[in-house]
């Protein structure tokens, strides 16, 4: 094809991830999360097939799992491609930490996606919640069993965890028999994760970052302070590369050997969001970008703070769980 050739990054079970992915959560609205109206997301995943993307990040809490399998099935069926060209990750939900709960979870997930397996299961957040969302006791590595139970099954091809903190990765490490291939954390320029990121990737773990563009685009329909696309600093690097604000911070992570997951339902922004595999930032820009670094969390789920597995510093005021007045 005439597409951006992505190179791969190699995970500690010898298989390989596209060095990005295409973010597939489509946001939080007032009746909840936001869903796909006649299968516009599905037309977003065959443009982004057609443009490069081969790595799809989803979660079964995103409601998007059913149109990205689709379009993958019609790009396999059209003979193009084959199910080995895709990588798909897909999560689990914190309803469902109870070990014999993990496979009938994966199972529903590839039931919406209808494949017969992923590339990537990852626990989607250390805490475990009721039904109800009250907090459920589970230890998560009563769910770790559940994933290495999946992955012995075939049922995914790598496991790992999402926004667990050091302390939770390095429980992970010393008490799991089978060693996760990845961590999911928020990282952008106000969210560098040095230590985090550093470890992970000392212990032969992919880290993905989410959110990458932090401040550069407006959160929950705010914006906050940090850099926007035309702050001077970023906008001087893009310059001498001839590229955007955004491309310049997709490869500052790139840079540091994670794995961006850049969102966008846009054509040309699609297209922009791959375009960062030509060129190459210097050690000094790397480290100005960094400097940006304010610890700043747009996913902060302080209404489960009380949580005992809850990964984040505790705020004053938690906000009340969206989940349930959705
Ligand atoms: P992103 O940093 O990807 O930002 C997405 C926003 O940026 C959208 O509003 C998009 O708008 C806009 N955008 C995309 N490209 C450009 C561009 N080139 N120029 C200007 N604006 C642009 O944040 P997300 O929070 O969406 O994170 C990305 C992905 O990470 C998610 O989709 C999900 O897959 C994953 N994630 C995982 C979490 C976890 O708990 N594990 C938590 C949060 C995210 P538009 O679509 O209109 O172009």
């Amino acid at each position: 094809c005439s597409c951006v050739k992505v190179p791969t990054i190699l995970l500690n079970n010898g298989r390989h991830m596209p060095a990005i992915a295409l973010g597939t959560y489509l946001g939080f609205g007032e009746s909840g999360v936001v869903m796909s109206k006649d299968n516009e997301f599905r037309d977003v995943v065959l443009n982004a097939v057609d443009i490069g993307y081969r790595h799809f990040d989803t979660a079964s809490i995103y409601s998007t799992e059913r149109e990205l399998g689709e379009a993958v099935r019609m790009k396999i069926a059209d003979g193009q491609y084959k199910r080995e060209d895709f990588f798909i990750t897909t999560k689990l939900w914190n309803t469902h930490h109870k070990r014999e709960q993990v496979a009938s979870a994966l199972r529903e997930s590839l039931d919406r996606l209808a494949l017969n397996y992923v590339d990537l299961y990852l626990m989607h957040w250390p805490m475990g919640l009721n039904v109800d969302h009250t907090y459920s006791e589970v230890d998560f590595m009563e769910t770790w069993r559940g994933l290495e139970d999946v992955y012995k099954l075939g049922l995914t091809k790598a496991i790992g965890v999402s926004n667990f903190n050091l302390k939770q990765l390095k429980r992970v490490l010393e008490e799991g028999t089978v060693k996760p291939a990845a961590i999911q954390i928020e990282i952008h320029p106000l969210n560098v994760q040095k230590e985090l990121v550093e470890y992970a990737q000392a212990q032969s773990l992919v880290v993905m970052g989410y959110s990458p563009f932090g401040s550069l685009v407006a959160r929950h329909g705010q914006w906050s302070a940090g850099p926007r696309v035309n702050d001077t600093t970023l906008a001087s690097i893009a310059e001498k590369y001839g590229k955007t604000v955004p491309q310049v911070v997709l490869r500052w992570e790139v840079e540091r050997n994670i794995v961006p997951l850049p969102k966008t339902v846009k054509r040309k922004r699609l297209e922009e969001n791959i375009n960062i595999f030509d060129f190459k930032l210097e050690k000094e820009e790397v480290d100005k970008i960094s400097d940006f670094d304010s610890g700043t969390r747009y996913t902060l789920p302080s209404f489960w703070q009380n949580h005992p597995y809850y990964p984040f510093e505790k705020v004053d005021n938690p906000i009340p769980d969206p989940f349930l007045s959705a």
